[in-house]
């Protein structure tokens, strides 16, 4: 559920009109209602209201935008973070250091110093490569660093294969057989303290059965971990939970089903769960606003032309995700189109064949569950600026992001010094 309805016949964002946001800022935006993220905060933690203490540490990587964390922080949320420039905005945002969890099979030394210097609560090591360095830097502070394993557990998420995390072949844990062996290397080293396990199997799942499968696998490796001597006090269960894009589609089971799954494998493990959210609580709090620069017409559908691209709004080209699109204003007639952007590129294509309300050249559309995975993951192709994000709250809203001009991007370019005294 989210706060974009129509009031008096226009879409809006809790109180306020879309098109008053477009008015004021322009076009292609981002809003973000504050109400739908603080929603999805609740309903999730009612979800897992059965466990003792969960540790709910929101993905930043879904939305890092420092109104989003602070809503969150807020609302009591720890993080993930999965680079130094995420804890940054972590911990300026308003988290404390013990709620942050660092992952990622990338972290560089001075990623480690950094988070190491924040105090951060836990490490998720993907390799033994890692472990080592992370002991090294953690040992010439004086220090230890808390540590998980995260496991692949060769769980096939069955999501889309880009965003799979969890099978044998994928970049991401240790596997699961080789666990025992790094617990051990993990004990005799200096600079750890072992803590707990972690699993992320995917992202968007529609489906319980594989993260129950991946759990179960994990409830079996702590017996086992704690049978070898190693106290594991935390299991972080990653995150993923899918939310519904496609009203064709069936949809994602909910918070309380996946609540009441976990509940069920848990019970007995005697550990403090961490879970790793991140488009489920914000996909649905934020909407791409954009204008209709054209109507083109096709060979057998009309392609609508919009000012957002495939570099404001990835997913469609990267994942061929659907959004939803939604006229400002609706008429009430429909038709079948092609929305598109205007990059340079085949798969700047929002949808094809799609059937949706009429809209014509001018008129204000709106990109539904655009809140996780949009801005953040937006580029500057064919020059253009990122765009602005704005959040509501009632009847207030405010930019919280500024539109990146051109001048921006054109100041942050030079020549090279040999070419700087020749006329152009
Ligand atoms: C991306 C990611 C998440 C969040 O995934 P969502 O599908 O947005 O919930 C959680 N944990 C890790 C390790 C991730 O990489």
């Amino acid at each position: 559920m989210d706060h974009f309805d129509l009031k008096d016949g226009v879409l809006h964002a809790e109180d306020v009109p879309l098109a008053a946001i477009a008015d004021a800022v322009g076009t292609p935006a981002y809003v973000y209602s504050t109400a739908t993220i603080e929603r999805h905060v609740r309903v999730f933690r009612d979800a897992l209201a059965a466990l003792a203490d969960p540790w709910i540490a929101f993905a930043v990587k879904a939305n890092p935008n420092a109104a989003v964390l602070a809503t969150l922080a807020r609302a009591g949320l720890g993080a993930d973070v999965v680079s130094g420039g995420e804890l940054r905005r972590a911990l300026a945002a308003g988290v404390p250091a013990a709620k942050i969890v660092f992952s990622g099979v990338g972290k560089t030394a001075e990623e480690m110093a950094l988070a190491l210097d924040a105090g951060i609560g836990q490490f998720n090591v993907e390799s033994l490569e890692e472990l080592r360095t992370l002991s090294a830097v953690a040992a010439a502070r004086g220090g230890k660093a808390p540590i998980a394993f995260r496991i692949n557990p060769n769980v096939d998420a069955g999501t889309h294969s880009k965003i799979s995390t969890g099978r044998a072949d994928d970049k991401f844990g240790i596997a699961y057989d080789r666990a025992s062996a790094a617990y051990a290397e993990a004990a005799a080293l200096p600079g750890l303290a072992i803590r707990g396990v972690a699993v992320h199997i995917g992202s968007q799942l529609t489906d319980l059965a594989p993260s129950r499968a991946a759990f179960e696998r994990i409830g079996r490796l702590i017996q086992r971990l704690r049978a070898e001597g190693h106290a594991i006090a935390t299991a972080d269960l990653g995150g993923g939970l899918g939310v519904p894009y496609n009203p064709a589609v069936p949809v994602p089971p909910d918070p309380a089903s996946y609540g009441a799954m976990v509940a069920e494998v848990t019970a007995g493990w005697d550990v403090r769960l961490i879970f790793e959210p991140g488009r489920v609580i914000v996909g649905n709090a934020g909407v791409l606003i954009a204008r209709v620069v054209r109507v083109k017409e096709g060979v057998e559908y009309p392609f609508v032309v919009v000012d957002a691209g495939m570099n404001d709004l990835m997913r469609p080209s990267l994942y061929d995700a659907w959004h939803t699109v939604r006229a400002a204003a609706p008429s009430g007639a429909r038709f079948t189109a092609n929305i598109v952007g205007p990059i340079c590129e085949t798969g700047d294509t929002f949808a094809r064949g799609r059937e949706m309300e009429r809209v014509a050249e001018g008129d204000l559309v709106a990109f539904m569950t655009a809140g996780a995975y949009g801005a953040t993951m937006a580029g500057t192709y064919n020059s253009r600026g990122l765009v602005p994000e704005i959040m509501v709250s009632g009847n207030n809203w405010a930019v919280v992001r500024d539109r990146q001009p051109i001048e921006a991007l054109l100041a942050a370019d030079r020549l090279p010094p040999w070419m700087e005294d020749e006329p152009a």
